[in-house]
C-alpha cells in the first residue's frame, strides 16, 4: 500500500459540498484515495508506517482541472506568420504547418503541455487532438496516452476529427482531414483499449469533431450514437467567434447551438469549448451541457467574452481551460485563474466571481464539466489530486486573504508541491517523474525541423 501524510498544512480549502476549510490539519492519503482531512491524524496501532511531509505555512487545494488543450500545439507558438490573426485566418494558416505533425512531435507537445500543466497547479487535463495528417500513423492519441503515464497526470483523452475538407466548403485543407468511416473506426479502438470508467481512472477517453466548419453533420449524429452507445462524454468547440456562427447561419440556416440541437449534440454527456455567442433562450436550453471556458486563448483571437457570471448563476458546468497552447501561449493554469478573473470583472464589474468562485470553477467545476465525482474537491474517498502553496515569500507579504494572494496577485506560478493520485509529481517547480530540461530539448529540436520543413511550401493566408 502506497501512503503519504500531509502534516500540519496551514489552511485546507476542500471546496467540498460543505465548503469546509481546515486550519493547521493534516491528509491522509492511501493508494491514490484520501481517506483522512482532519486534526492531527494518528496512525491505528500496528498500522504500517507512513510517508511523512511537514506541510507547516502551507495552504492546499484541490487540484486545477484544465478542460480543453491542444497538446501538440505546444510546438507551434510564435509561428510569425499567423501570430496576430484572429481565428480563421490564424487557422488557415497554422494547418499549413499542423499537416507535418509527426507522432513524435505528438509525444514531445504532450509531455511540454503536461509540464506546464503540473507545475502551476493542474492534477487533471483534457486534450482535443483533432489533426491526423494524411499518411501519419493513427496512433497519435496512443503517443499523449503513453506520455500522461510517463509523466503522472490523470488524462481525458478525446479523440478528435476533422472530415469537411475545403473542397466541401469546409475550412481546412484536404490533407489534414479524414474519411468518416475511419474516423468512427479509430473512435471505437480507442474506447476499447484505453477508456477506463471505474472511480478514480486516470485515463478516459471522449469523442471530439473538431467543429462546425471542420466536420460533417452525419460525422455529428454519429459520433453522438457511437458514444452514447460506450457511455463516453462528446466534445467539440461551439459559438466561438462571429466568424463561426456567420458560418453555421449561411451553410445550414442555424445558430451554433441551433446545429448542435438539430445534431443530438445537447445533454449532460457533452462539453463546448468558448461557448461565447450563446443566447439568453440557448443558456436556457443547455439541458446539462458544460463550457470550457478559454480567457486566455478568447483574448488573443480577439473572439469575444464568454458569459461566465451568467453561466455560474444559473448552475451550467462550467470549467477553465488553457485552450492549444498556439493560442495562449502557455498551458499555465495559474495565469489562467487569474485572466479569468481579471476578464470576468472587466465584463461584470461588482457582480463578477469572487477569489474563491473563481477557484472553484478551476477545480470543482472543470471536474463537473469533465463527467467527475471522484475528484475536484477534498473529501474522505477522493481521488488525492491536490496542490500546496507557500505565501510566505515577500510577494505575498499585506494581503489578508490567501485565496486573494493566489488568484489576483500574480507572483508564484509554480505549486510549492502538485499531488496527483497521491504521488508527488512536482515540487518546487521540478517534475519528479521526467528530466525536463533533456525533453524540453528534444521538444524544441522536433518543433524546430517541422516548422522548417513547412515554410518552405508556405502559402500567405
Ligand atoms: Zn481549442
Amino acid at each position: 500500500m502506497e501512503t503519504l501524510l500531509l502534516k500540519n498544512i496551514q489552511t485546507i480549502y476542500t471546496f467540498n459540498n460543505q465548503d469546509q476549510i481546515h486550519e493547521k490539519a493534516d491528509i491522509l492519503m492511501e493508494d491514490g484515495v484520501i481517506k483522512f482531512i482532519g486534526k492531527e491524524y494518528h496512525p491505528k496501532e500496528g498500522s504500517l508506517p507512513v510517508q511523512e511531509v511537514d506541510c507547516t505555512g502551507l495552504v492546499a487545494l484541490p487540484g486545477f482541472v484544465n478542460t480543453h488543450h491542444h497538446l501538440y500545439q505546444t510546438l507551434f507558438r510564435g509561428i510569425k506568420e499567423v501570430q496576430e490573426k484572429p481565428l480563421f485566418p490564424w487557422l488557415r494558416g497554422l494547418y499549413q504547418f499542423w499537416k507535418y505533425l509527426t507522432p513524435e512531435a505528438v509525444y514531445y507537445g504532450a509531455l511540454v503541455g503536461f509540464s506546464e500543466l503540473l507545475r502551476t497547479g493542474c492534477t487533471y487535463t483534457a486534450d482535443h487532438h483533432y489533426v491526423f495528417p494524411e499518411g501519419q500513423p493513427e496512433t497519435l492519441i496512443d503517443t499523449q496516452i503513453q506520455a500522461a503515464k510517463e509523466i503522472g497526470i490523470r488524462f481525458h483523452a478525446t479523440r478528435g476529427s476533422m472530415s469537411l475538407g475545403v473542397d466541401q466548403g469546409g475550412l481546412p485543407p484536404m490533407s489534414v482531414v479524414q474519411k468518416e468511416t475511419k474516423i468512427l473506426e479509430d473512435s471505437e479502438r480507442l474506447i476499447h483499449a484505453y477508456h477506463d470508467s471505474s472511480r478514480y481512472a486516470m485515463t478516459q477517453i471522449a469523442l471530439a469533431p473538431c467543429s462546425p466548419f471542420s466536420v460533417t453533420t452525419d460525422l455529428m449524429k454519429e459520433t453522438a450514437a457511437l458514444a452514447r452507445a460506450n457511455g463516453v462524454l462528446m466534445h467539440t468547440h461551439l459559438a466561438e467567434t462571429m466568424d463561426e456562427e456567420r458560418f453555421c447561419l449561411e451553410t445550414y440556416g442555424k445558430r451554433p447551438f441551433e446545429l448542435m440541437e438539430s445534431v443530438n449534440w445537447i445533454g449532460n454527456d457533452v462539453w463546448f469549448a468558448h461557448g461565447i455567442y450563446l443566447s439568453e433562450d440557448e443558456l436556457n436550453r443547455f439541458s446539462g451541457c458544460g463550457i470550457a471556458h478559454c480567457p486566455s486563448s478568447n483574448m488573443k483571437l480577439n473572439s469575444g467574452i464568454c458569459k461566465t457570471s451568467e453561466l455560474y448563476r444559473k448552475g451550467i458546468k462550467l470549467g477553465l481551460a488553457v485552450d492549444g497552447s498556439a493560442s495562449n501561449d502557455g498551458s499555465n493554469m495559474m495565469e489562467e485563474v487569474r485572466r479569468m478573473y481579471l476578464l470576468n470583472h472587466l465584463k461584470y464589474g461588482t457582480q463578477g466571481l469572487t477569489a474563491y468562485e473563481s477557484l472553484r470553477v478551476a477545480t470543482r467545476g472543470g471536474a463537473q464539466v469533465l463527467g467527475r465525482n471522484d475528484t475536484g474537491y477534498l473529501d474522505v474517498d477522493m481521488a488525492a489530486d491536490l496542490i500546496l502553496f507557500d505565501l510566505n515569500d515577500i510577494a505575498y507579504a499585506g494581503c489578508h486573504d490567501p485565496l486573494v494572494s493566489l488568484v489576483c496577485l500574480g507572483n508564484h506560478s509554480y505549486t510549492k508541491m502538485t499531488i496527483v493520485n497521491g504521488k508527488i509529481v512536482s515540487k518546487d517547480g521540478k517534475l519528479t517523474t521526467i528530466d525536463v530540461a533533456e525533453i524540453g530539448k528534444k521538444a524544441h529540436a522536433c518543433a524546430v525541423n517541422l516548422v522548417e520543413t513547412a515554410r518552405k511550401t508556405f502559402q500567405p493566408v
